[in-house]
C-alpha cells in the first residue's frame, strides 16, 4: 500500500471536522472525529466500515466531488476529495451541528436588525422633533403677532380672528405632540455594561460577513492583542459600527476601486480608545463633508440621511466624540473615540500613520 505522508495524517488528527483517508477500497486512516461518528479500525475494506452507517457505504461510490446525504435521516453530508493519484479524503458533515450554526447566526443578525429598526425608529423620532420643533415654535409667534396686529387695526375683523385663533390652536397642539415625542426618546438611556470594544468589533463583522464576501472587500485589521474595556450599550454601540461598515461598503459598490479596501484600527491613546473605519472609496465632496452630521442628508439614491447624525448621537451619550477625516490615500475614515473603562492597566499602543 502507498504510504500517505505522515505530516497529513498528523493534520488530519489536529482538525475538528469528522476525515478519513481511503487507498483504493482501503480505509488508511481516519481521525477522532471520524471515529468518534463510525468507529473501525484502518486497514480493512471501507465498505465494511462504512456499512454501520446509513447509507455511508453508496455514499462512497459516489462520483468524486459530489455530496451525499446519509445516516438514519440524513443528518449527514459525506464527500470524497482526491488527496493523490491514489488517495481519497472523506469529509463528513453533521448537518444538523451545521445548520444549528447557520440558525444561530441567522437569530442574531435577525436580533440586531430587530434592536436597531427599533432604535432607529426612537432615533428618527427624536431627530424629528428636534427638527419640526423649531418652525412650529417660529409659526405659532407668528400667528400670534399676526393675531395681536389684526386686533389692533382691524378689531371688527371677528371671522379672522378666529381662525387665527383656530390656527393657534392647531399649532400649539402640534408642538405638544412634539414635546411628548422628545420627552420619551430623551428618556431612553443606554443600558451600560462594561463590554470589550475588540470583541464588538469582531462580533459586528460577523454579521457583515456576507456583505463584505459578496463585495470581495479586502479587510484590514489592526486591533489590541488584549482586551479594551469601555462602559457602554453593546446594542447601540453596535449600530455605530454596522452603520459606518455599511456605509463604507455602499461608497464601495456604488463606485467600485480595483481593490475595494476597508481599514478597521482600534488605539488605545491615554484614556480613550480610538476606532477608525476606514475605506478606499471614492470619498465625499466638500459640499458633502459640510452637511455629513445633519440629518436627512444623503447622497444615496433611497438614503434617508439619518445613520452618522444618530451614530454621532450614540456616541455622545457614550461621553464620547465621532469625526470624519479624509483618508491619504483616498476615501473616508470615521473615528470615533470613548473613554476606557479601565485606563490604569491599558498599555497604549504605538500610533501608525
Ligand atoms: P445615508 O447612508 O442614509 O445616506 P448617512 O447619514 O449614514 O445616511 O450618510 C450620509 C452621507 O454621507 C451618505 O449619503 C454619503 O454621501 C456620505 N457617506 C457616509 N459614509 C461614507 C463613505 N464611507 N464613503 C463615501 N460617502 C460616505
Amino acid at each position: 500500500m502507498n504510504r500517505i505522508d505522515a505530516d497529513l495524517l498528523h493534520a488530519l488528527g489536529e482538525l475538528d471536522e469528522a476525515l478519513a483517508v481511503l487507498d483504493g477500497d482501503f480505509l488508511v486512516a481516519l481521525n477522532a472525529p471520524m471515529q468518534a461518528l463510525v468507529p473501525g479500525d484502518t486497514g480493512g475494506l471501507a465498505a465494511d466500515w462504512a456499512a454501520p452507517l446509513h447509507g455511508l457505504a453508496s455514499a462512497l461510490e459516489a462520483p468524486l466531488g459530489a455530496r451525499t446525504r446519509c445516516g438514519v435521516s440524513g443528518e449527514y453530508t459525506a464527500q470524497r476529495v482526491a488527496l493523490d493519484a491514489r488517495h481519497v479524503l472523506l469529509r463528513l458533515t453533521d448537518e444538523r451541528a451545521r445548520l444549528h450554526h447557520l440558525q444561530r447566526q441567522l437569530d442574531d443578525r435577525e436580533g440586531l436588525l430587530f434592536t436597531s429598526r427599533s432604535l432607529t425608529v426612537s432615533e428618527m423620532g427624536s431627530v424629528l422633533a428636534h427638527e419640526l420643533n423649531q418652525p412650529i415654535g417660529a409659526t405659532a409667534n407668528l400667528l400670534r403677532g399676526l393675531k395681536l396686529r389684526l386686533a389692533r387695526k382691524h378689531p371688527d375683523s371677528t371671522d379672522e380672528l378666529a381662525a387665527l385663533d383656530k390656527a393657534v390652536q392647531q399649532v400649539t397642539y402640534a408642538s405638544q405632540i412634539i414635546g411628548r415625542v422628545r420627552e420619551y426618546t430623551q428618556s431612553r438611556q443606554p443600558n451600560t455594561e462594561l463590554l470589550d470594544l475588540v470583541a464588538l468589533v469582531h462580533e459586528s463583522l460577523a454579521l457583515l460577513d456576507w456583505d463584505l464576501q459578496r463585495e470581495a472587500v479586502q479587510l484590514t485589521l489592526r486591533l489590541p492583542a488584549q482586551p479594551v474595556p469601555v462602559q457602554g450599550d453593546a446594542v447601540m454601540l453596535q449600530q455605530v459600527l454596522i452603520n459606518l461598515l455599511r456605509n463604507a461598503l455602499d461608497a464601495l459598490r456604488l463606485d467600485r476601486p480595483g481593490e475595494p479596501l476597508i481599514d478597521i484600527e482600534l488605539q488605545l491613546d491615554g484614556g480613550r480608545a480610538e476606532l477608525r473605519v476606514a475605506d478606499n472609496g471614492p470619498g465625499i465632496t466638500p459640499q458633502t463633508e459640510a452637511r455629513l452630521f445633519l440629518p436627512f442628508s444623503s447622497t444615496k439614491p433611497n438614503g434617508m440621511g439619518l445613520g452618522l447624525s444618530i451614530c454621532r448621537s450614540l456616541i455622545e451619550m457614550h461621553q464620547g466624540r465621532l469625526w470624519f477625516s479624509r483618508r491619504d490615500a483616498g476615501g473616508c475614515c470615521f473615528h470615533f473615540a470613548l473613554p476606557i473603562a479601565v485606563a490604569a492597566t491599558q498599555p497604549t499602543l504605538e500610533k501608525t500613520a
